[in-house]
C-alpha cells in the first residue's frame, strides 16, 4: 500500500468515499501502472454494514418495477461504455481485448435476465390446507423473502461479471450488498459502483468496498450480513464457511476442468472442431478460468488423431500484448502467479511428463502448453492449474472415461463430445460435477443456467434466478376461518 494524492474513491452506502490508505493497480502485462484506489477504513466499512441492516427493510418493501428499472439502467449503460470498460478490465487483469469485450457483453446479458427476474419473482404460491382435517378453513400462502444483506466476494479472473453475479440478483430480489472486489482488479467491481450511483436506489442498499483481506475475518463473521456469496479459491472458501457456519453461504470456487472425446466423436470434422475448441478453451485468459479445460480424456481410438490437431490449434493461438485485438492468450495475473504455474510444469516433466508444446515463461507469460503422461499425483495431475496448460488422458471406453473425470477432488463441470444421445445421459447420471457440456468444452457457461460445483468446488448455485432462490427463504402464512 502507498498514498497518493488522487485515488479512485470507493462507494460506502451509495456515495463517493475515500480512506486514508491507497493501493495501486498495476497492469500484469507490463507493469504500468493503472490506477490508485482508495481503501476504506474498518470505522467505514462499519459504517457501510449498519447502513446495509438499516435499510434491508425498506429496500425488500421496494416494488419489483423500481428494482427492475435500475437493472435495466445498469443494462443500458454498460452496453453504452462496452469498449471503455473492456478496456479497464484488459488493463487491470491482462485479459486479451476480445476476452475482455465477451465479459462486458455477459455482465449485459446479467443485469438484462436479473431485470426480467425481478418482475415475475416472487408471485407467491397458494397452497389449500383441507385436505387434512386439522386444516378445514385454512390456506397458505407463501412468499420469498431475503435472509438479509449479502456480502459478495468476487475474484479477480472475471473482475466485472463475477460481481455483477453478486450483485444483480441482491438488486433483484431487494436485499443490500456489501460488494468487495479482488485487489490485483478493484476498478471494473468499482465501475459498477458509478453506474449504481446513478439510478434512485435507496441510500445504503449497496456499497462497493476494496476491503483488505486482513479485514475481512470481521465483515464475515458479521451477524448484520447473513449470506455470503464467495468466488475465488477453494481454501479461502473453504475457511469462510467453517468460520460462518450459519450464515447462508455461497461457494463457487476452483475446479481442474475435463473435455471426454468418446469413440464415436470421430470423424476428421469431429476431431476438428472438438482441438479447435479445446485448444482455445483451455487458454482462454491464460488458462484462468474454474471451467477452462485442464484435462483431455481421449478414448484409445481418436487419440492419436486428435493430440496433433490439438498441439496445431494451441501453436496457432496469437500470444502477446492483451490490448492487441489480435491476442488470444496474454499473461497471468501476477509474475509470482506465472512462477508458481511455471514450477508446477518443472515438477511434472521431472516426473516422467511429456512437453508437445510450450512450457516455458517470460515475465507473467506462460506459453500455451500441451502435456501427456503427467503423474496423477503431481501438482498438475490433480490440483487447480489455473494456467495456459492442458495434460491429455488416454482412456478406454466410456467408464474409465467417467471414472478419471471423476478422479478429482473437484467437480465443477466437464465437457463430452460424443454424438450418442444415450451416453450423453449416461455421462449426466455418472459424473460428478455441476453441469455436463455435450458437444462442447467444460467452458461453456450461459449466466442464466445453473451454474456451481461439488465436491471441493463449492456449494450452492449461481445464474441469476438460482442466486436469487439462494439469497431468498420461503416463509409461509396460514389463513384461518375461511
Ligand atoms: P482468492 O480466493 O485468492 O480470492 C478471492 C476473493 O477472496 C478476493 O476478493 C480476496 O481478496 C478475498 N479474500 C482473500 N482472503 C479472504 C478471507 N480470509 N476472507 C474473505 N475473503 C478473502 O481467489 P482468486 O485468486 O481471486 O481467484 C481465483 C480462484 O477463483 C480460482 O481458484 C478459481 O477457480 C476460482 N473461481 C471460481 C469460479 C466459480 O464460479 N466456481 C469463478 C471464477 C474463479
Amino acid at each position: 500500500m502507498t498514498t497518493a494524492t488522487s485515488p479512485h474513491a470507493f462507494w460506502l452506502a451509495g456515495r463517493k468515499a475515500t480512506g486514508d490508505t491507497t493501493l495501486d493497480v498495476t497492469s500484469p502485462w507490463d507493469g504500468r501502472h493503472v490506477g490508485t484506489v482508495s481503501i476504506p477504513t474498518s470505522a467505514q466499512v462499519e459504517e457501510a454494514v449498519a447502513a446495509a441492516a438499516a435499510v434491508a427493510g425498506e429496500f425488500s418493501a421496494t416494488p419489483a418495477h423500481v428494482r427492475a428499472a435500475a437493472l435495466d439502467h445498469l443494462t443500458r449503460r454498460l452496453v453504452e461504455r462496452t469498449d471503455e470498460i473492456a478496456e479497464l478490465i484488459s488493463a487491470e487483469n491482462g485479459k486479451p481485448m476480445k476476452w475482455a469485450r465477451g465479459e462486458v457483453g455477459r455482465c449485459i446479458s446479467v443485469f438484462r435476465w436479473a431485470a426480467e427476474e425481478a418482475r415475475r419473482f416472487n408471485g407467491g404460491e397458494a397452497q389449500r390446507l383441507d385436505s387434512d382435517a386439522g386444516g378445514t378453513g385454512r390456506l397458505a400462502f407463501t412468499r420469498r423473502f431475503p435472509y438479509g444483506p449479502v456480502l459478495g466476494i468476487a475474484p479477480f479472473n472475471f473482475p466485472l461479471n463475477l460481481c455483477a453475479h453478486k450483485v444483480a440478483p441482491a438488486l433483484a430480489v431487494g436485499t443490500p450488498i456489501i460488494l468487495k472486489p479482488a485487489p490485483a482488479t478493484p476498478l471494473s467491481g468499482l465501475i459498477l459502483g458509478e453506474l449504481l450511483a446513478e439510478t434512485d436506489l435507496p441510500a445504503g442498499s449497496w456499497s462497493v468496498l476494496p476491503v483488505p483481506n486482513e479485514q475481512m475475518p470481521g465483515l464475515v463473521q458479521d451477524e448484520r450480513l447473513p449470506i455470503i456469496s464467495f468466488t475465488g479459491s477453494a481454501p479461502v472458501g473453504w475457511s469462510i464457511l467453517d468460520s460462518a457456519p450459519r450464515k447462508r453461504v455461497t461457494l463457487e470456487l476452483g475446479g481442474n476442468g475435463a473435455a471426454v472425446v468418446l469413440a464415436d466423436y470421430a470423424s476428421e470434422a469431429d476431431l476438428d472442431w472438438a482441438a479447435q475448441r479445446i485448444a482455445t478453451f483451455s487458454n482462454y485468459q491464460a488458462g484462468q478460468s474454474c471451467i477452462s479445460v485442464q484435462r483431455v480424456v481421449a478414448d484409445a481410438s481418436v487419440y492419436d488423431r486428435l493430440v496433433p490437431k490439438v498441439v496445431a490449434a494451441v501453436e496457432a493461438l496469437t500470444t502477446g500484448d492483451p490490448s492487441d485485438e489480435a491476442t488470444d492468450v496474454g499473461p497471468l495475473v501476477s509474475e509470482d502467479a506465472a512462477r508458481r504455474v511455471e514450477s508446477w510444469i518443472g515438477e511434472a516433466v521431472s516426473r516422467g511428463a511429456k512437453v508437445l508444446t510450450g512450457g516455458k515463461r517470460d515475465g507473467a507469460s506462460v506459453e500455451p502448453t500441451v502435456l501427456e503422461n503427467v503423474p496423477a499425483d503431481t501438482q498438475i495431475g490433480c490440483e487447480e492449474v489455473f494456467g495456459p496448460v492442458m495434460s491429455f488422458v488416454k482412456v478406454n471406453g466410456e467408464q474409465e472415461a467417467f471414472e478419471t473425470v471423476n478422479d478429482s477432488r473437484y467437480g465443477l463441470q466437464a465437457g463430452l463430445f460424443t454424438h450418442d444421445v444415450q451416453a450423453a445421459f449416461r455421462a449426466h447420471r455418472a459424473l460428478e460435477v455441476g453441469g455436463v457440456v455435450v458437444g462442447d468444452v467444460p467452458s461453456y457457461r450461459a449466466d442464466q443456467m445453473p451454474y456451481g460445483g461439488v465436491k471441493d468446488s463449492g456449494v450452492g448455485r449461481e445464474g441469476v434466478r438460482f442466486a436469487m432462490e439462494d439469497y431468498t427463504y420461503e416463509r409461509v402464512m396460514v389463513l384461518t376461518g375461511l
